[in-house]
């Protein structure tokens, strides 16, 4: 009897993991923001070397002053300089401005203003902007968006009137890919998504972009003759929102850790199997539950960060 008991809790236990990590792979929904975000309350501890470095750098709401520097790696740096995308531009909007993550290092700034123009003259009438950095870095809810040369461009146009606030913190974002995650919905999808990515790939400042692999593949399946831009986007989970881009290491940040370059070729032949199998789709659920990673402390972190975020 006591067997079977463990039995079920086991088997529940398993369905509630899969359930998750079917979700996880399906969409990373975009939270709501906020009309009136609440101010984070103090650290209990803040000089504790266990206090994980996203509680820190969430509580800055100014940038570090000075010279424009992304300091150590996309998923594991911070940001010095930073300056601010104001939430309406030409043919962009910021969205979410209550999370306040609408801050980069200049070339990031340049490269949304550039490829919001070149967007249009495809036939994208404007960027929705989602995430970038917070003023120094580090990001709570991503692994990247740390020394702010990344950001999320959400799949939905944008809307011919200025949004309001509440539009703009509120409104949900579109996903482009169908409900058995194998392509994109042909009800969403249009060829300008083609182009609007394909855009942001051959800007000469990008260097990688994430799109769910339902997206690669429509991708490769649209591009046609001209493909050399399609190394630069990789499949990833989740991404069916949004896509994420990355620009390499500006040469004036000397101390930005660059990744190397993604391999050549289009990706789009056996690399896409494994995201359309089976386990990868609907992975079975672990018999054990996976342990969380800790978080990342001030010492996973370049020197300079730890000055960066403690200053006032
Ligand atoms: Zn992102």
């Amino acid at each position: 009897m006591r067997a079977a008991a463990r039995l079920l809790a086991v088997l529940i236990l398993a369905a509630a993991f899969s359930a998750i990590a079917q979700e996880k792979h399906m969409i990373d929904p975009t939270p709501p923001g906020s009309l009136n975000p609440e101010p984070l309350p103090p650290l209990q501890n803040p000089d504790a070397p266990s206090t994980p470095a996203k509680e820190l750098f969430a509580r800055k709401r100014t940038p570090f002053p000075g010279p424009p520097r992304s300091i150590g790696g996309y998923s594991d740096g911070c940001l010095a300089g930073a300056t601010q995308l104001p939430h309406n531009g030409s043919s962009w909007q910021v969205m979410r401005p209550s999370r306040n993550r609408n801050w980069g290092n200049p070339h990031l700034v340049h490269f949304i203003e550039r490829f919001a123009k070149n967007a249009k003259k495809v036939g994208w009438r404007g960027l929705l902007v989602g995430d970038m950095s917070q003023p120094r870095g580090e990001l709570s809810g991503h692994t990247s968006h740390q020394v702010g040369l990344d950001v999320d461009i959400w799949f939905a146009p944008m809307p011919d009137h200025v949004q309001s606030r509440e539009e703009r913190e509120f409104s949900s974002a579109t996903d482009v890919v169908a409900p058995n995650l194998l392509d994109v919905d042909p009800e969403v999808w249009t060829h300008t998504h083609t182009e609007l990515i394909r855009t942001a790939a051959q800007d000469p400042a990008v260097t990688r972009i994430f799109v769910n692999a339902a997206i690669k593949k429509a991708l490769c399946r649209e591009a046609g003759a001209d493909r050399d831009w399609l190394s630069k986007v990789r499949p990833w989970y989740g991404h069916a929102e949004h896509f994420h881009v990355r620009i390499a290491c500006p040469a004036d940040s000397a101390e930005c850790k660059p990744q190397p370059p993604p391999d050549p070729g289009d990706g789009c032949g056996h690399e896409l199997d494994f995201w359309f199998e089976e386990s990868t789709l609907h992975p079975p659920p672990p018999l054990i539950p996976p342990k969380p990673k800790p978080a990342l402390t001030l010492a996973g972190l370049p020197p300079a960060c730890k000055q960066i975020v403690k200053a006032p």
